[in-house]
């Protein structure tokens, strides 16, 4: 198969993280919670907007597609032991979860990674949801919860840079 185009790649990446559970809006209102308290003009528009500028990013759209694909697959049951236990089970000393969305936490620059830091802790809105769904012994979003973290702490990052230099 041919590499796909940028355009191509990032409506296949929106598609997966819907198809899991995952809307753009319901990670918005992630953005819009991390966002308002420091920019009180902040409207819904501006957090869509900002989670499209990330799902440009080639690094995103291919951490989307490796991501939940290893979910799937681990939900499937196609994986191989031990890796097929750790990744379905969410083991906590798997951990590669959390490195795979440095590429995405990383796109705007270091406040991503305080924002990623505060959206693991206390997984808000469809984070948590995800996060319960996968203790479902027949569901696995070891990754997509990081995932939609990741995308919502680099959305915000976005967001803060841009009020920053309309701020100058
Ligand atoms: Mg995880």
């Amino acid at each position: 198969m041919s590499i796909e185009s940028n355009k191509k790649m990032k409506q296949i990446a929106k598609n997966l993280l819907i198809e899991r559970g995952a809307t753009i809006e319901e990670i918005a209102n992630i953005v819009y919670e991390l966002q308002k308290k420091y920019i009180p003009s902040l409207e819904m528009g501006d957090c869509i907007d900002a989670i499209e500028r990330v799902l440009d990013k080639r690094e995103v759209q291919n951490a989307v597609l490796t991501g939940i694909e290893l979910d799937k697959l681990a939900e499937e049951n196609k994986l191989s032991e031990p890796l097929e236990s750790l990744i379905n089970s969410d083991n906590p000393l798997y951990g590669i979860d959390e490195i795979l969305v440095l590429s995405i936490v990383n796109v705007y620059g270091s406040i991503g990674f305080t924002n990623f830091g505060y959206v693991d802790k206390l997984k808000p809105g469809i984070i948590g949801t995800l996060d319960e769904e996968g203790k479902d012994p027949n569901k696995c979003n070891t990754f997509l919860d990081d995932i939609v973290g990741a995308i919502a702490a680099a959305a915000a990052s976005s967001i803060a840079h841009n009020f920053e230099e309309d701020e100058e």
